[in-house]
């Protein structure tokens, strides 16, 4: 009996339950990874994510093959293809079992669902296991049995799980034999080369680089997580979510690392190490809700009642704030490096969204969808909870009234102006009590910098205004 362990977002050789399942119970066990140009452009993937995939993709083809587990790259447009293809795989290799990893995304969910039915017909057994989430989306529930919609609740239940189930490594042993296809559709690693452009260079891909670093920060940072992680010019957060974006690191072999150093008492609630796992259990309930609620993959508010609410359609703005030249110094410097390095801190993450719903009033989605063309840890349910939050219309959303003042975050979270000056060098000039306020400074005119493109406080009343007006009408 031959197996295939049909590789998605779980790029990595460890802490995967489909590769262990397989060796475990078949002689013959092969990998396969679909390559699906068609859907990440439909996706809007940014370059450095595909690079950095296509990195880790080749790395991980030389780490299978030493264990023994040939992976196959096969190229098809889009999911949609996936189904016929997998089932003409199987028939021709003798494959009888396929085994995976499940996405909680609705498309994902969909090409699943076909391949199921399209392989069950064909007497195809496929096996799919949970290391997406620390904790399965489905097993957790309020007690009316209901799917929960804040995160506090849902990550008191989260933990008690994660306590019950602690994480165990599995391993597994190189099978007998292991396929190299020579099927019609299978691309050779040369050509995966048009998908480099080098723009991830800076993240190492191979498996031990990636768990050195995350044992690093295990080690040296993790303790100070939750008085630093919110200063963009400190390197106090772990830098993991490109990795787990494409699961080159799964999140249970983080717990798991960290229960290693820090014990079960990890899970009582105190510590920079407890910090850091709620911000797993954030990751793992973004995915809840994606699970639960599904019409948050269909572009629409998860409190749908936002979905007429009528975002400004201005485009001069929207290119002001993509650009970083909005006149507000975080603002731009968060953008302008998210635009030259495809990263950004969480802070500014939440600094930038909010300005572009609260005080440019601009459609949330369109921030969504510019950060998923950026980002190297673009991950549509971290994006999309992090957009709704912001935009006050998600789960747990901060109430509409309640809006990020730039000028205010900046002094608070880079006081001196250590970030922004590498972003917004036409600043250097200026007094530090005024960096992030350029506009107050009596030199401004002299500046070559944009004066701001809405005034604070008029935005934000103008805000509450157009927000309370849409509550009282709906
Ligand atoms: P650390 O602080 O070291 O946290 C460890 C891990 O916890 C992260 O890697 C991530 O997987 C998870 N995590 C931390 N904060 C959050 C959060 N707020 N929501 C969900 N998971 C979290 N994260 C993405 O991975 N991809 C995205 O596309 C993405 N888009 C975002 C958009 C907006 C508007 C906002 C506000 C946040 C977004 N986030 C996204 C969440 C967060 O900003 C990043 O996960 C974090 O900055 C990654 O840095 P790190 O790995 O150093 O995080």
């Amino acid at each position: 009996m031959t197996a295939l362990v049909w590789l998605r977002s779980d790029l990595r050789t460890v802490w995967h339950s489909p590769l262990a399942y397989a060796t475990d119970n078949h002689k013959q066990v092969s990998a396969v990874f679909f390559v699906t140009p068609l859907q990440w452009q439909h996706y809007g993937l940014a370059p450095i994510k595909l690079d950095l995939l296509m990195r880790r993709l080749l790395a991980l083809k030389a780490e299978l093959s030493e264990k023994g587990v040939q992976l196959n790259l096969i190229e098809v447009d889009d999911f949609d293809a996936i189904p016929a293809a997998l089932k003409g795989l199987c028939t021709e290799q003798g494959i009888t079992h396929v085994y995976c990893n499940a996405e909680y995304e609705l498309d994902e969910r969909r090409r699943d669902q076909e391949v199921k039915e399209l392989l069950g017909a064909q007497q195809i057994k496929i096996g799919f296991f949970h290391d997406t989430c620390l904790v399965r989306p489905d097993h957790l529930l309020n007690k009316q049995g209901l799917p929960y919609k804040v995160f506090t609740p849902y990550f008191h239940q989260w933990l008690e799980n994660v306590r019950g189930n602690l994480p165990t490594p599995q391993q597994w042993h190189a099978p007998s034999d292991s396929l190299n296809f020579s099927h019609s559709l299978t691309t050779d690693s040369n050509s995966l080369t048009c998908w480099l452009d080098g723009s991830s260079k800076d993240w190492p891909c191979d498996e031990g680089d990636i768990l050195n670093q995350v044992q690093r920060f295990l080690t040296d940072k993790v303790n100070d997580y939750g008085e630093q992680r919110d200063f963009p010019a400190q390197s106090g957060t772990s830098g993991v979510s490109p990795y787990l974006s494409i699961g080159a690191v799964a999140p249970a072999q983080l717990a798991h690392e960290m229960l290693v150093q820090y014990g079960p008492e990890l899970l009582e609630g105190q510590g920079g190490a407890f910090v850091w796992l709620r911000e797993l259990a954030w990751r793992d309930f973004y995915r809840y809700v994606m699970f639960h609620f599904p019409h948050v993959c269909r572009y629409h508010c998860f409190n749908d009642k936002y979905d007429s609410f009528a975002w400004h359609n201005d485009k001069s703005l929207f290119d002001a704030w993509s650009q970083g030249q909005t006149g507000y110094p975080i603002v731009d410097a968060a953008m302008r490096c998210l635009n030259a390095t495809g990263w950004m801190h969480n802070r500014l993450r939440m600094i930038v969204a909010s300005f572009l719903c609260k005080h440019l009033l601009l459609p949330w989605r369109w921030g969504e969808d510019y950060f998923m063309s950026k980002l190297i840890d673009g991950d549509f349910a971290s994006n999309n909870g992090g957009w709704q939050w912001s935009a006050s219309v998600g789960t747990d959303a901060a109430p509409y009234f309640r809006i990020f003042n730039p000028a205010a975050q900046g002094q608070r979270y880079d006081p001196d102006g250590e970030f922004l000056l590498q972003w917004v060098p036409e600043l250097k000039k200026v007094p530090r009590k005024y960096l992030h306020e350029p506009q107050k400074w009596p030199g401004a005119s002299g500046l070559d910098y944009p004066r701001p493109v809405v005034e604070h406080k008029q935005a934000v009343a103008n805000t509450k205004e157009r927000f309370s007006q849409f509550l009282d009408s709906v």
